[in-house]
């Protein structure tokens, strides 16, 4: 064994199972497994409140799984590492690459400042292709999901599973103190988390559970039971995901290999989104503005209306539209949102209240346990209009019209809402034009049990599509 000593330094990479960087640190000798967090360097974007509940039990598990010898620091690793590197005689620091711009930016500093202090490298853990993979022909990068995607999957992902044998792993102590993690302060002070831990298991273990679960249940039916959001047919796996307790390769070749539980069809659709995933990431590297700023300009004069009443009522799932109060709530109570929910949510907030959408993206960056900020810059900007590839904004989702068509029977409404569950057909998914007497059997009096409708659909509709309509004149200076 040679006589380096390695800094593993974990960042979206909370695993120890196909994880590059480790697995090159425990090949050169002894490691010393490190998280940083950092609320320095993200700014705005520093991580919300359910990230940090999910962060708190997912860095408990990793600590576990590494004997109690994880290292955790709170601070700006620029300042922290030359320090933490001499103070341990270092010799190595490896991590994963992120792709959020301000990681980029630090990780460029800090790669050419510490490689004076020991040996720096990194490594692909969190992506099947890279983003500066893939551009078009003349250099500059896809703006559109569909080339982008059939250009990526001619290279199949870019590296192959490189698992280590946990024994194998030569850790040197660690002599922080046994509330080490605690004293991250990760803990929302009101006790809002002790509803999202009852429908998770943060933490590499609970990500296989949760992939075996999709295998089992939900991938044979994926294509059409991803819009039914009171299906079991979506996979979970998004904080999993962000938080890498699981690497994109390990989800793609598993789900790869279910040809004999699967049709191909299904497989490979849920391939496909894996790869919005990955597009998300591609266009924040290459468009790293988009989390703040509409992608197409001519949104920068759209007339977004303000009114803080109104979004409360968004936020706190009264708006009188059951399917958008079910989304909110679940989001609420879970930490999540089912895909299809998010985007007619998203569609209410920005078409239907003329609310910009950087104030719903803020709201789902506190409260998703997915909270990510490719994923969710791009989905506000493709649901506002203003993004890459986005929905046109002339498609403003019918709330009442998706919810009988994805919550016929009312499923999903009924149980965020269970106010509601005296009522049945049309009357579930629009009670404000329920008949009194229908409202009065099912013991719901409007505005004192379930808020009346907030807005008029029709009208706002029409009111977004002249909003529309101004900003796609020429601007007259
Ligand atoms: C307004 C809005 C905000 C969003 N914010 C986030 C976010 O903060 N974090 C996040 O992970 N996803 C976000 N998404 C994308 C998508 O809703 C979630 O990835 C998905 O619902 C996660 O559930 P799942 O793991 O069961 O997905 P599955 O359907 O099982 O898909 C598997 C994986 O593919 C990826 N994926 C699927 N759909 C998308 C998509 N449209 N865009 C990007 N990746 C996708 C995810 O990593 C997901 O875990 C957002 C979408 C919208 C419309």
């Amino acid at each position: 064994m040679s006589n380096t000593r390695t800094i593993m330094w974990f960042r979206q990479d909370l695993r120890l199972q196909d994880n590059p960087a480790l697995a090159n640190a425990v090949a050169c000798g002894e490691i010393l497994p490190l998280y940083i967090l950092d609320d320095v360097n993200p700014g705005e974007w520093k991580m919300g409140a359910a990230s940090r509940w999910w962060l708190h039990e997912s860095l408990s598990s990793l600590n576990e799984s590494l004997g109690n010898k994880l290292w955790v620091l709170k601070g700006d690793p620029a300042l922290l590492l030359p320090e933490f590197i001499a103070a341990h005689a270092i010799t190595n620091i490896v991590w994963n690459r992120g792709y959020e711009p301000w990681q980029v930016n630090r990780d460029i500093q800090l790669k050419t400042n510490l490689s004076e202090l020991c040996a720096v490298d990194s490594f692909n853990g969190a992506m099947l292709w890279e983003p500066w993979t893939n551009l078009k022909g003349d250099g500059t990068p896809y703006r559109v999901f569909t080339p982008y995607y059939k250009n990526s999957i001619k290279t199949p992902p870019e590296r192959t599973i490189v698992n280590v044998k946990p024994q194998a792993i030569d850790i040197c102590e660690c002599t922080q103190p046994a509330n080490k993690i605690d004293s991250l302060d990760l803990i929302p002070p009101v006790q809002w988390h002790l509803s999202l831990a009852q429908h998770w298991q943060p933490g590499e273990a609970g990500a296989f559970v949760q992939l075996e679960k999709f295998i089992d249940d939900g991938l044979a039916n994926y294509k059409t039971g991803r819009d039914f959001p009171s299906l079991n047919t979506v996979s979970r796996l998004s904080p999993h995901l962000h938080f890498g307790e699981i690497s994109p390769n390990q989800v793609w070749l598993t789900a790869m290999g279910q040809s004999a539980n699967a049709p191909e069809h299904e497989i490979e659709h849920f391939q496909r989104e894996l790869a919005w995933r990955e597009f998300s990431y591609y266009l924040l590297y290459h468009f790293p503005s988009i989390p703040n700023q509409n992608l197409h300009s001519q949104f920068d004069r759209f007339p977004w209306l303000e009114d803080p009443q109104s979004l409360q009522r968004w936020q706190a799932g009264e708006t009188g539209f059951p399917l958008v109060d079910a989304g909110m709530r679940e989001l609420w109570q879970t930490g999540y949102m089912h895909n299809r929910v998010r985007m007619i949510v998203g569609s209410f907030l920005v078409k239907n209240m003329l609310n910009h959408w950087l104030d719903g993206a803020r709201w789902f960056w506190d409260c998703l346990v997915d909270a990510d900020l490719a994923s969710n810059s791009a989905g506000w900007q493709w649901v506002a209009g203003s993004g890459a590839d986005a929905s046109p904004y002339f498609r403003v989702f019918n709330p009442h019209t998706q919810s009988l068509k994805f919550d016929g029977a009312g499923e999903y409404i009924k149980k965020y809402v269970p106010e509601l569950k005296g009522l049945s057909g049309k009357d579930l998914h629009d009670p404000s034009s329920a008949p009194a007497i229908v409202l009065a059997g099912a013991g719901i009096t409007l505005d004192k049990d379930y808020p009346r409708a907030m807005l008029d659909l029709k009208q706002t509709r029409e009111r977004a599509l002249e909003a529309y309509a101004t900003i796609r004149k020429p601007k007259i200076s």
